[in-house]
């Protein structure tokens, strides 16, 4: 039997993943000419790059985007390093592996830290977090927006509001919400957000950012525990010259220049994030449809990945299920990483409601060829 298999712009396979992610055409082509780090064309470029990330949370005058070489984690180990001071105390919110790699951080770093952790299928608990902040000499909090272990929107607003309330300084990873779900600088009060060129706005890997309040980036100075991740010190740098200290990722910020372009031409975060809603409800309906169970409830998903509970029936092997859905021309993510018996279909990247059509659909013709007939989990939803 020949199936139909379906591709990027490019001819790729589909990553339903929840980044690296499907990038446009157009958003690779710009890499292909060679800019000198020092030069005026690209650190132009970065200009707009850069204000445009912080026009994204309406920061205003009030804040800058510092950029941090790496990968998403090198713009969350900085900005907990650089913002935390050494006597300083973090509050940690932890349910998922994004928390814990936060904790990981702190450790190695040497910073105090308490950690409120609940399981990955639930958001805080506001009341303890706040009995938290009342009791115990607690400097700063650390949310993430959307956990991606298990795709759950925390619910930031209000624990902005609690951190606020207590005159606790906020820091956020908001990794794979940042473009997608609405974080307003306007609205809810933090000193930084760390996010990362490749999620929800399409980018290619390879380069971290942090959205500060000058004001709070200014008073850091010292923080860091470390050269490269020193917020404070690439900050001081572009001031004074302009540049990146250390050689940048120049083709990645080419190219996330052209992503913020069609991210905008979108229609911002509206636009995007109205497109990836679309997806995550043709997914999670054709899903269910099927007889596939989400792990998490409806009022607590957000449109970034989408995590279902392993079938119990043996005829469902998850390597052959992925296997036969990436020979379709559809990648998911290959393993789990929450606790619970699961995987995880993404719903962010160059990616249409008709594609995630596309997947279900193949996803029902490889349970037929697998002879699955039940798709109930082993155990009962928690
Ligand atoms: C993707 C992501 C990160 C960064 O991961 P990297 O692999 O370092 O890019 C951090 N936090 C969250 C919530 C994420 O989704």
């Amino acid at each position: 039997m020949t199936t139909e298999r379906a591709a990027s712009e490019t001819g790729d396979p589909l990553l339903l993943t929840p980044g690296p992610l499907t990038t446009s055409k157009r958003v690779k082509e710009v890499t292909v000419h060679d800019w000198g780090s020092r030069d005026a064309t690209f650190l132009r470029i970065n200009d707009a790059v850069l204000a445009r990330m912080r026009d994204v949370v309406h920061g205003g005058n009030e804040f800058v985007t510092v950029p941090m070489q790496g990968s998403g984690t090198f713009a969350v180990e900085a900005m907990l390093t650089t913002f935390v001071p050494r006597e300083g105390r973090v509050l940690l919110l932890v349910n998922g592996a994004y928390g814990h790699r936060a904790k990981r951080i702190c450790e190695i770093a040497g910073r105090q830290a308490v950690v409120h952790e609940t399981p990955e299928d639930t958001p805080p608990n506001l009341a303890e977090v706040e009995r938290l902040l009342a009791s115990q000499p607690i400097t700063h909090v650390f949310a993430v927006h959307c956990e991606t272990t298990s795709g759950i929107l925390n619910p930031i607003a209000e624990i902005a509001a609690l951190a606020a309330r207590h005159g606790k300084r906020l820091l956020i990873d908001a990794m794979s919400a940042f473009g997608a779900l609405p974080l307003d600088a306007r609205e809810l009060a933090f000193d930084a957000v760390a996010a990362s060129s490749n999620k929800c706005i399409e980018g290619i890997p390879g380069l971290g950012f942090v959205i500060c309040r000058t004001t709070a980036l200014a008073a850091t100075a010292g923080n860091a525990t470390t050269l490269t991740l020193d917020l404070h010190d690439q900050w001081r740098n572009f001031e004074r010259t302009g540049q990146y200290r250390f050689t940048p990722p120049i083709h990645v910020i080419v190219s996330f220049h052209q992503a913020l372009e069609e991210f905008l031409a979108e229609g911002g975060v509206a636009g995007r994030g109205g497109r990836y809603a679309e997806n995550c409800r043709v997914l999670i309906d054709g899903m269910r449809a099927l007889g596939f169970e989400p792990l998490l409830a409806d009022r607590l998903q957000a449109p970034i990945i989408v995590t279902f509970r392993m079938p119990a029936d043996p005829r469902f092997v998850f390597q052959a299920f992925y296997d036969k859905l990436k020979d379709r021309g559809y990648v998911i993510y290959p393993g789990k990483l929450t606790v619970a018996e699961s995987f995880r279909i993404g719903c962010i990247g160059r990616l249409y409601p008709d594609q995630m059509r596309g997947a279900v659909a193949a996803i029902g013709d490889i349970l037929r060829e697998m002879g699955v007939s039940s798709l109930k989990p082993a155990k009962a939803a928690a």
